[in-house]
């Protein structure tokens, strides 16, 4: 789980850089008045980590705490069984490997209909 913590740091720093750099472009210099948020101040990339460290909040989509995948290492596999124990499966949002692009809602029950034609075979 670290590596993908240092993933998505990395990818809300750039993020922080691109959005500075859409908004320092001459087409808004209308509506631009000056830098509020994290602040020129913060101009190393440290600054902008520490600043996405503190800024950043979990919202409402947690998954994957037993996430499906082939390998031996994976909670689940791809039928939705939890590896090493028998007659036992997940069916909901915490065997997704990664967070949808998208809410979460409507992909946890498309799981559950999957294990329901898995147990129905
Ligand atoms: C505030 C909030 C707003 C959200 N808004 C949206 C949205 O607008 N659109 C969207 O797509 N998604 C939204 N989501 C996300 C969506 O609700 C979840 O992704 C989805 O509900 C996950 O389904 P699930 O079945 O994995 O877990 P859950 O829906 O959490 O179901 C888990 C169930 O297990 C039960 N349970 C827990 N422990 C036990 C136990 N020991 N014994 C028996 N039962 C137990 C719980 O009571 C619960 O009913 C929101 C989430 C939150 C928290």
């Amino acid at each position: 789980m670290v590596h993908a913590d240092l993933c998505d740091l990395d990818a809300l720093c750039d993020a922080l850089e691109m959005s500075r750099e859409i908004g320092a472009q001459h087409a808004f210099g209308e509506w631009r008045k000056r830098h509020v948020t994290p602040g020129s101040d913060a101009n190393t990339p440290d600054a902008v980590s520490e600043f996405a460290r503190r800024s950043v909040g979990t919202y409402h989509h947690q998954v994957g705490a037993c996430p499906m995948d082939v390998d031996e290492l994976a909670v689940v596999d791809p039928q939705l069984r939890v590896r090493g124990m028998a007659g036992l499966r997940v069916p909901d949002a915490s065997i997704m490997p990664v967070v949808p692009s998208a809410d979460t809602n409507a992909p946890s029950t498309m799981v559950g209909e999957e294990a329901a034609d898995l147990i129905n075979g």
